[in-house]
């Protein structure tokens, strides 16, 4: 990956001294790794020599959390930059259901305006309506309009939730290139194209993985004559969709963020600026190949040592920077290898205990003339309001007979539950659905698992593995802070995602609106010394 790397950089023409002045940064750098369980990190963490090492021996909080459930991409990035919950931010899942939408599938996707006409959740233009609260990058520029503001990411909706309301750049992956709408492209985009089209053009051998990850070369079966365990990457000239399920993503990512770096002249202006990154290729992998295989080992090793050379090259730029690393959610290993490698007991969710197989069930039941849920467990517009409490508690009788369900919670008990104080370590389920609930865009229905339930039923196709659920193997996310004269500190204590926004912001000394949003200022500093207002 390196090679990627390095063909596609432009910045470190200027290298200068940099100083070390230990905090008030000219730049911020807010990375997302996505899928990047707090497991991960601790199970990795010994082996990174790259850029991962580097945060590692910043200020870590290994105990932090996506404290909300579910645990999807978009409510996850939603909290990184806003310092709020997805009840606040209102982005509480990828795509939510609208009855009043005027489109026919009434589905509304997290990142688009849903008002452009002819428009759907799978066709749609890239927005930041829906989200529903200002960003730090928002407060950077209005502390002082000079600050600027760029998001680079794998997905849009990763883009559009961690850059702030029209941001001078946002760049997405459109599956061969990056691409993006809104403020007029900066012109190195087109170069970073082709040279990403140049690297896709060319035929990739097969990655070399390193020893200690031989115990994980490992075929596991999937059925239906498949498996995952044991492959390495290797890609044909010209396979963009091999492409963009790989390390290289990253690398293309990293290397279109250092080229915005160079040609913004950013951290260079009046006044701080902010470069949001979400890093998409541990999600792919994770749920292409599963967790705990060689491919994701392949995985972090070259995102490892790919923020290596990124960070490299900021060092030698002379830019007074700082660093977060986090995740929007965590994961699950597929149960097939839990159960032969770690024997686990854990399973794929039945199909009966499907929204698709309950829905026929209590459609037929009560003989309604048409589904009775749409998407995931909202009550169709079809049936009558009479008839809704009806729907409701057959649903409820028939997943309690479920034993894979572990709770069911209507819209009217998570909604006249209070918002979750204190860590989040000891939040109630009912809790954790409450911090990411939103009575006009969430569920009639919130159906709760039982941990290990992997929400993907047998046979498997192209996704093996998955988050989501309100465990806390899909909440845990690391949370890495570093800047140059950093003083390394483990903290045992928990944190939370939505702690990061208010803690950039008194690094730069932007002021947080502070009774606008759930999270609260971190102290990084050691001794007496503190960060926070
Ligand atoms: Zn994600």
């Amino acid at each position: 990956m390196k090679s990627i790397v390095a063909a596609l950089l432009v910045l470190g023409a200027c290298a200068g001294a940099a100083d070390a002045q230990p905090i008030r940064p000219k730049l911020v750098v807010a990375l997302s790794v996505d899928h990047l369980s707090a497991e991960l990190f601790d199970e990795y963490r010994s082996h990174f020599t790259g850029g991962l090492k580097r945060l590692s021996n910043g200020v870590v909080f290994a105990n932090a959390f996506q404290a909300h459930g579910p645990t999807e991409t978009c409510p996850g990035h939603s909290t990184i930059l806003t310092g709020s919950h997805p009840a606040r931010t209102g982005i509480i899942a990828n795509q939510w259901v609208d009855w009043n939408a005027a489109r026919p599938d009434k589905t509304i996707y997290c990142a688009e305006d849903h008002r452009i006409a002819d428009s759907s959740s799978t066709r749609y233009t890239v927005s930041d309506l829906q989200i529903r609260v200002s960003t730090l990058g928002d407060w950077m520029r209005q502390a002082n309009p000079a600050s600027r503001v760029v998001a680079v990411a794998g997905k849009d909706r990763s883009a559009v939730m961690m850059g702030a309301h029209n941001p001078d750049q946002r760049w997405w992956w459109g599956g061969d290139r990056f691409v993006q709408n809104g403020a007029a492209p900066a012109p190195v985009g087109a170069q970073v194209n082709a040279a990403i089209s140049r690297a896709i053009g060319e035929a990739r051998p097969p990655l070399v993985p390193p020893a200690f990850c031989a115990p994980k070369d490992r075929a596991i079966d999937i059925g239906g004559g498949k498996s995952v365990g044991t492959f390495r990457f290797a890609r044909n000239a010209g396979d963009a969709s091999a492409f963009t399920m790989s390390p290289e993503m990253d690398a293309a990512t990293l290397a279109m963020a250092a080229a915005l770096i160079e040609q913004m002249q950013l951290g260079r202006g009046a006044a701080p600026d902010l470069l949001a990154i979400s890093l998409s290729a541990t999600d792919l992998v994770g749920h292409r190949y599963g967790t705990d295989g060689v491919e994701m080992c392949l995985q972090l090793m070259s995102l490892d040592s790919d923020l290596a050379g990124f960070f490299t090259l900021l060092d030698r730029s002379g830019i007074e920077y700082a660093v977060v690393v986090t995740a929007d959610h965590g994961g699950l290993d597929l149960p097939e290898r839990r159960r032969a490698v770690n024997g686990v007991a854990t399973a794929r969710v039945d199909r009966a205990a499907t929204v698709e197989a309950i829905s026929t069930e209590v459609t037929r039941k009560l003989g309604l003339a048409g589904p009775a849920f749409v998407g995931q467990w909202y009550i169709s517009g079809t049936v009558p309001v009479a008839r809704r409490t009806e729907v409701l508690a057959l649903t409820r009788h028939l997943l309690a007979a479920q034993p894979q369900v572990e709770a069911t919670f209507s819209a009217a008990e998570i909604t006249a539950h209070p918002m979750p104080q204190g860590h989040p370590e000891s939040w109630s389920v009912l809790d954790r659905l409450r911090a990411s609930f939103d009575p006009q865009r969430s569920p009639s229905l919130v159906v709760v698992y039982k941990p290990g339930i992997t929400p993907i039923p047998a046979p498997v196709e192209d996704h093996v593995s998955t988050h989501g659920s309100v465990w806390d193997y899909d909440r845990k996310v690391p949370i890495l802070f570093w800047w140059k004269g950093v003083t390394g500190q483990d903290h045992e204590e928990s944190a939370m995602t939505i702690d990061i926004a208010p803690t950039l912001a008194s690094l730069i000394g932007v002021t947080t609106p502070q009774s606008a949003i759930d999270g609260h200022c971190l102290d990084l500093l050691p001794g007496p010394e503190n960060n926070c207002p």
